[in-house]
């Protein structure tokens, strides 16, 4: 496996540390960055895989920071994992929808931390290798399955009748289990035959879904303040 570069940006010595010290057991390249600029710096210099990045940063914050990277075409595919206090859903859900791939909330503990670095890198590789073609490729989670092409759900091998929309959310929410989503990122990503066109309506779609799905639509979980998640 090729090695991977790291770059935290976290300006509390500690967590940087700990961090740190977990990556490079696990065999991961690390550079560290206490501030805003010099992780942005960094970023462009080192071209890392993924970003740790802390929210609460002197200087340019943790958003700023995320917000450029992902605006530069240069370093828009590096993925970024934000570190936020805990309580603070309105900064989860910015930093999700300016372009954080994934979030932890302190304190974390580092095996978490690390299953989630793994499962982004994943990710990543695998958008990087095969876009378009996905999109068309059966889903099968728990007692799910999802078929694109003939648009069809199957819940413990019965069809289940979903709207334009109901299906696209099922999809989109399958896709990527374990991976919380905004209501804004929902709007943007499903465009059904219905119109949705605010967060409340979101959640009307939502509860329609899991109404059809039956016990099935217990995986889509509410994930408090912030969106929704399928589970993993
Ligand atoms: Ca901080």
């Amino acid at each position: 496996m090729a090695k991977h570069t790291v770059l935290i940006v976290e300006d509390e010595r500690d967590i940087q540390e700990l961090v740190q010290y977990n990556l490079q057991k696990e065999g991961y390249r690390v550079v560290t960055a206490s501030t805003g600029e010099d992780g942005l710096k960094l970023a462009r210099e080192k071209s890392p895989n993924l970003l740790i990045l802390d929210l609460m940063l002197p200087g340019i914050d943790g958003r700023e920071v995320c917000r450029k990277l992902k605006q530069d075409p240069e370093t828009s595919k590096i993925g970024i994992i934000m570190l936020t206090a805990k309580g603070e859903e309105s900064d989860i859900v910015v930093g999700l929808e300016i372009g954080a791939d994934d979030y932890l909330t302190k304190p974390f503990s580092p095996k978490v931390l690390l299953a989630r670095i793994r499962a982004l890198l994943r990710r990543l590789e695998d958008k990087a290798e095969m876009p378009v073609q996905q999109v068309a490729e059966v889903v099968e989670i728990h007692d799910i399955v999802i078929h694109p092409g003939r648009r069809e759900v199957l819940v413990q091998g019965l069809p289940v009748e979903l709207t334009a929309t109901e299906f696209g959310l099922l999809q989109y929410l399958a896709r990527r289990p374990g991976w919380v989503f905004t209501r804004q990122q929902i709007l943007n990503a499903v465009r059904g035959d219905e119109v949705i066109v605010t967060d409340r309506a979101v959640d009307v779609q939502v509860v329609g879904l899991r109404k059809k799905l039956g016990e099935a639509g217990d995986y889509i979980e509410t994930v408090r303040g912030v969106g929704y998640r399928f589970r993993e």
